[in-house]
């Protein structure tokens, strides 16, 4: 087994990964809130997360992977004010906060079935774990580190010590600026609620009982429950976007380990942002986000470009999403699409193997902290080498248990012509984007250029007729 060296948030540095059992990887990746859809940036985390899994289950650990659904208790405001996100989508679009928890969770799954994101061995949603947040409050209560204000109960970060220690922030200098909201019943500003009641005049569509009255869960007690109930002591890898580190990761690392006495998650990853021209950060609550419909799948752009996109930048830096950066990408698949299905035609009926000395260069670079552009580069590099073509295609293929780019696929298709390829190309992005209309129209049209077109189980197969 080779080693796997990943970047940890906790000690910012670069470390060899050990699991805490032998074989098995715990894994758990903050999962979204389900009120609205995903956005791109968002998309760049799990793709992120999708290449950490693959990496693990590539150097042959079994990964035991638990996703959760935040379908109740996260808030507007960054510390614990403002509207219930749930409950003013609910309102947004006149259905109730199940109906939209529901439906946005269904997005979210086809989204990332498009992009290849291997799921979750368990989904979990914050509301079927209720029981489970409200034990790890009583214990968080008879362990002293609770206190009770008009609208709920809270962790008293003063009492644990190394609050800090993933954030790596200066406490004393992280003044209530015009972002942070005021409460004055918080005893110290990074304090947070575990459980809020629902105000005496609202009646909540989302609500339960407690043993402090009736109300609903803080957000970040929900991954902490749900993490320590499905993966136990086995706690390997924590995964989210950079902006989890101050608030979500350091208040769960906080209650969990108060609750417990033992150390919580051992390696936390942090994938960076997507940005926008300018450097503005994308985020849902700018109402100017991009999902995978409008930036792809309108423009009848596969999905797996943005895969591919996401690839040409390391996690750990921000990447720029633009117009032209989506075309590079396109152009850049197409053409490693074309170089596989070249291999393909060239190699076909010869039996090859996997090339043991380009294997080794790849594994070096996803184990070193999922360095995707580099691992790309080697992708080239094989291709172009005088290596037998047999053995170039065995080995694609191996690479794509990383890279998840379908390339399988792509063999499949017979070489065609440039104008049906294009349009073969289109037709698959208008299905993946279920305009039914779109890839009838376009079947015709490769119809009328003598070719014939077969939705199989096993993709769509072009025929010359
Ligand atoms: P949310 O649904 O808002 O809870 O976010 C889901 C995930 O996306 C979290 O891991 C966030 O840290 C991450 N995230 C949010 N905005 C961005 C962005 N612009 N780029 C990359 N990841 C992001
Ligand atoms: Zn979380």
């Amino acid at each position: 087994m080779m080693k796997i060296y990943l970047y940890n948030s906790l000690s910012r540095s670069k470390e060899e990964f050990v699991p805490i059992q032998k074989e098995t990887v715990g894994l758990y990746t903050c999962g979204p809130t389900v009120y609205n859809f995903a956005h791109i940036g968002n998309l760049r985390t799990y793709i992120f997360e999708d290449i950490l899994k693959r990496v693990l289950l590539y150097n042959s650990y079994r990964v035991k992977h638990i996703m959760n659904i935040t379908d109740v208790g996260h808030l507007t405001g960054d510390r614990d004010m403002g509207e219930d996100k749930m409950e003013k989508g609910s309102q947004r679009e006149g259905k109730t906060a199940w109906e939209i928890a529901e439906y946005y969770t269904q997005a979210f799954k086809n989204d990332i079935a498009q992009l290849n994101i291997l799921e979750p061995d368990i989904w979990v949603k914050a509301t079927d774990t209720i029981d489970d947040q409200i034990a790890l409050i009583k214990t968080l209560q008879e362990k002293d580190y609770t206190y009770q204000t008009s609208d709920g109960i809270y962790f008293d970060t003063a009492k644990f010590e190394d609050y800090t220690k993933l954030s790596h922030q200066d406490i004393d200098s992280l003044q209530e600026g015009a972002r942070v909201e005021k409460n004055p019943e918080k005893r110290n500003l990074t304090d947070f609620a575990l459980w809020k009641f629902s105000p005496a005049d609202v009646r909540r569509q989302m609500e339960w009982e407690s043993p402090w009255g009736v109300g609903f869960p803080g957000w970040h007690i929900e991954c902490s429950a749900m993490s320590m109930k499905y993966l136990g002591d086995q706690l390997d890898i924590h995964c989210g976007g950079t902006d989890h580190i101050d608030v979500h990761h350091t208040n769960e690392i906080a209650q969990s380990e108060a609750a417990t006495g033992k150390k919580f998650f051992n390696c936390w990853m942090h994938g960076a942002f997507l940005i926008i021209a300018g450097g503005k950060k994308m985020a849902k609550s700018e109402d100017n986000f991009l999902t995978l419909e409008n930036a792809l799948l309108k423009k009848k752009i596969n999905p797996l470009v943005y895969r591919f996109a996401a690839f040409q930048t390391h996690y750990r830096k921000p990447m720029e999403y633009s117009d032209e950066s989506v075309q590079a990408a396109r152009n850049g698949l197409l053409h490693l699409q074309n170089q596989v299905r070249e291999v393909a035609q060239n190699g076909a009926g010869q039996s090859g193997s996997v090339s043991e000395a380009y294997k080794l260069k790849f594994i070096e670079m996803i184990n070193d902290d999922l360095n995707m552009p580099r691992a790309l580069a080697v992708v080239q590099e094989m291709l172009k080498s005088d290596i037998s073509t047999a053995d170039k295609l065995a080995t694609i293929m191996d690479f794509d248990r990383i890279l998840g780019l379908s390339l399988d696929q792509v063999t499949k298709l017979e070489a065609l012509p440039q104008e049906v390829q294009k349009l073969v190309d289109d037709r698959q992005a208008a299905r993946a984007a279920k305009d039914w209309a779109m890839s009838d129209q376009l079947r015709d049209a490769i119809q009328d250029l003598g070719y014939t077109v077969q939705d199989t189980k096993d993709g769509m197969k072009v025929i010359k007729t």
